[in-house]
């Protein structure tokens, strides 16, 4: 009979499949990791996790993570629909992060630059503490070693869980950034979809040179806030990463495939690096099974890499998550 076929949905290995959420088409899952969690039908750019966009960003094999023992603590005892340490540790569970954030070390073109991404996946990658210091430390490493430092925004803006202690982090991170431009360093800011709040009111916004991908929300309060307050109607398109660079605010939007090669040029142009910086930086070489065929751009093999560490947490779409701007 016709029917057996056709393996039973039952049968089907869970996760091998996902739908774009711009145009509906199902997509295989390890051929939208090998692009980027970009669907290759329409070029939405779903939601990438910290830890693939490190590695995927900088030359293979040469990112480096730092300071991945840092821990989120609870010193307001806040407790909304549970207590805070227990939602850290159920995030935790389902993301393979300890905080909204991966920072390190890594190669673009064989230059060493410092780099911290923030992952929407854990807590709508709202900035904690930790986010905070990871940035901060992102920064301040470049400033002490002279290379440039970049930081990719993925967020909602402010963890209201750590109160205070959250909003401090727009402080902390732009005195860095501050520091960073007294001693003539470089940083460049990279938005992705969404960041919002006081992420983009605070280090988001304070790139030398500031990209964003295509389609990316981007803005301090939600529209909706904003023509409530205002009582007027919004432009078109009004916080999309196309908008503000329209109005001078973003320098270029970059598809996510081509902006390792974009950064790459920017550096090239604005940064002159010592020797023995990129002999201190450079990857290690492939193992020879490895060695991908000629004019490989690396980002193939970046996703192979990936394969095993695939994200196994949540994908999380600013209309899904809970977690609240700030
Ligand atoms: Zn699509």
């Amino acid at each position: 009979m016709a029917w057996s076929r056709f393996r039973k949905k039952k049968d089907m290995p869970e996760g091998l499949w996902v739908k774009c959420r711009s145009c509906n088409q199902t997509l295989y899952t390890k051929e939208l990791l090998a692009n980027l969690q970009v669907c290759h039908h329409c070029g939405f750019h779903a939601h990438q996790s910290a830890r693939e966009r490190a590695i995927t960003l900088v030359d293979p094999r040469s990112f480096i993570e730092m300071w991945d023992d840092l821990y989120t603590q609870d010193l307001l005892d806040f407790v909304d629909k549970e207590p805070y340490p227990e939602k850290i540790r159920k995030t935790a569970t389902r993301s393979g992060l300890t905080e909204g954030a991966v920072a390190g070390t890594g190669t673009i073109d064989g230059k060493p630059v410092t780099i911290c991404c923030l992952d929407f996946s854990f807590m709508g990658g709202s900035m904690g503490a930790v986010v905070g210091e990871k940035v901060t430390r992102a920064i301040e490493l470049a400033a002490d070693e002279r290379i440039p430092a970049i930081v990719v925004s993925c967020s909602g803006g402010a963890r209201m869980h750590e109160g205070m202690l959250s909003l401090m982090q727009m402080g902390k991170t732009s005195a860095a950034i501050a520091r960073l431009n007294r001693e003539k360093g470089l940083y460049l800011s990279v938005l992705a979809n969404p960041t919002t709040g006081g992420v983009m009111a605070s280090f988001a916004a304070l790139g030398d040179v500031i990209f964003a991908e295509p389609g990316a929300l981007i803005g301090f309060a939600g529209p909706r806030v904003i023509q409530e307050t205002l009582r007027t109607e919004l432009p078109e398109g009004f916080q999309t990463a196309e908008f503000l660079r329209e109005k001078g605010f973003i320098d270029r939007i970059v598809l996510r495939k081509d902006l390792r090669a974009e950064i790459g040029k920017v550096i090239d142009f604005l940064w002159a690096y010592p020797e023995e910086q990129i002999e201190r930086y450079a990857p290690p070489p492939p193992p020879p099974e490895e060695e991908g065929p000629e004019g490989d751009d690396g980002v193939g093999e970046n996703a192979e890499s990936l394969a095993t560490t695939a994200a196994d947490g949540e994908d999380a779409t600013p209309a899904e998550s809970d977690e609240k701007a700030e």
